[in-house]
């Protein structure tokens, strides 16, 4: 019976904030989840949010169940958000979307599809990638390998070996990609690789499957962060497209997000439709509405969305400014002439800091510096204010 369950081990990600909270020493710092965190490291409800939720409060939305897909304004607006609307998979009615538990419940819809539909088929992810990927395919019972993808002599990117790890998987394998700032080590393709996974992923029949979950929020800019996405549609191939809205519009708990499955006609779309809602109703049934309403009247409204770009390019623009104050922090601390450009040229909210196991428990054991074990810093957690004790803190943890 349950007493023969044993303890299940703390979540490597968000059992990092637990043990922040239990420490009690003045500097310390929650570098630990992905969550972006004002100048006064406060979290941040974006002014469109309020705008958008009076509007609804206003309109006196009730609260009947939304059908098995989701809210239909949602799932158009967040379509074309992700392919632009004049894209011909959206003009040919090409995708079939439907709006799911966040990025989080919208990858393990699509990972029941590949179940269901592609059994034995396998998805490659990245190594390393954001850990709850293996949890989301080793649940749904889908086989998963990995591809490589950091390098630790450069802190950059394998891309070689990339490309002939994607190159032996089985045809008609799905490859895992993050559309952009790759979580955990913030490094992306350049535009020109991009193109080569693009050519070996369409030689070899695999079907893409993109993780974006920082649309926007990357660079700052919607399109820019898309771009992948749109390079692979352009191409006319199948692909499956996980979308969260956590990040970029600040709605962690509000859990919305969408699976987009681009198809070769309309009527594969429906079909393709038809069977994620069949996937859908016995496991949540309908997906919650407030969300979905938030990003409908934020997409839809000119004013609104005008806004949210701004809010977004100033989240983007702080995360980038302690990224170069923490850089140039380091460089000035650390006499060795170690290059740490690399710290630099990582795209998003996190940084991938090079520090094993050890030196990460150094800098949570002496410093009260909370990270994941694999050495990723949260920027967005990470104020001007705590560059230079963060890097104190990375100086001696990587030399020690
Ligand atoms: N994929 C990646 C790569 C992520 O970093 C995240 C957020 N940490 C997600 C998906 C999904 O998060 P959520 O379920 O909150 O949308």
């Amino acid at each position: 019976r349950f007493e023969s369950i044993t303890m299940a081990p703390p979540d490597p990600i968000l059992g990092v904030s637990e043990a922040f909270k239990a420490d009690t020493h003045e500097m310390k710092l929650n570098l630990g989840v992905g969550a972006y965190r004002t100048e006064d490291l406060q979290p941040y409800v974006l002014n469109v949010v309020k705008k958008a939720e009076n509007l609804m409060l206003e309109s006196g939305e009730n609260k009947e169940y939304l059908p098995i897909e989701g809210l239909v304004a949602f799932n158009k607006a967040t379509a074309e958000l992700l392919f632009g609307a004049d894209n011909s998979v959206i003009q040919q009615q090409r995708v079939a979307t439907v709006q799911g538990l966040s990025g989080t419940g919208s990858l393990r819809l699509a990972a029941a599809l590949i179940e269901r539909y592609f059994p034995g088929a396998k998805v490659l992810i990245s190594s390393p990638t954001w850990g709850n990927h293996k949890n989301i395919f080793n649940d749904a019972k889908v086989p998963w390998s990995e591809y490589r993808y950091y390098d630790p002599k450069t802190v950059g990117l394998d891309f070689d070996g990339m490309i002939s790890d994607i190159k032996a998987a089985p045809e008609g394998s799905f490859v895992l990609l993050h559309g952009c700032a790759h979580n955990p080590t913030g490094i992306d393709p350049t535009p020109e690789q991009w193109v080569k996974i693009a050519d070996v992923i369409e030689e070899k029949n695999h079907i893409p499957f993109f993780d974006v979950a920082y649309q926007g929020f990357a660079s700052g800019s919607l399109d820019e962060d898309a771009s992948s996405v749109r390079l692979f549609a352009s191409r006319g191939m199948e692909l499956l497209v996980a979308q969260s809205y956590s990040k970029n519009l600040g709605l962690y708990a509000e859990r919305i997000g969408a699976i987009n499955v681009v198809c070769s006609s309309a009527d594969a779309a429906t079909r393709v439709k038809s069977q994620l809602k069949r996937l859908a109703r016995p496991m949540y049934s309908n997906p919650p509405v407030h969300g979905a309403r938030i990003v409908a009247n934020v997409v839809g409204n000119p004013v609104l969305f005008n806004e949210w770009k701004e809010e977004m390019k100033m989240m983007a623009g702080r995360i980038k400014s302690v990224r170069q104050k923490l850089y140039d922090s380091i460089c000035a601390k650390d006499k060795t002439g170690k290059d740490w450009s690399y710290i630099l040229k990582q795209i998003g909210m996190f940084s991938f800091t090079g520090l094993n196991k050890a030196q990460s428990d150094n800098m949570t054991n002496k410093w009260h510096v909370y990270m994941t074990k694999d050495g990723r810093i949260s920027l967005a957690g990470l104020s001007s204010a705590k560059c230079e004790y963060l890097a104190d803190a990375i100086i001696d943890s990587f030399y020690n």
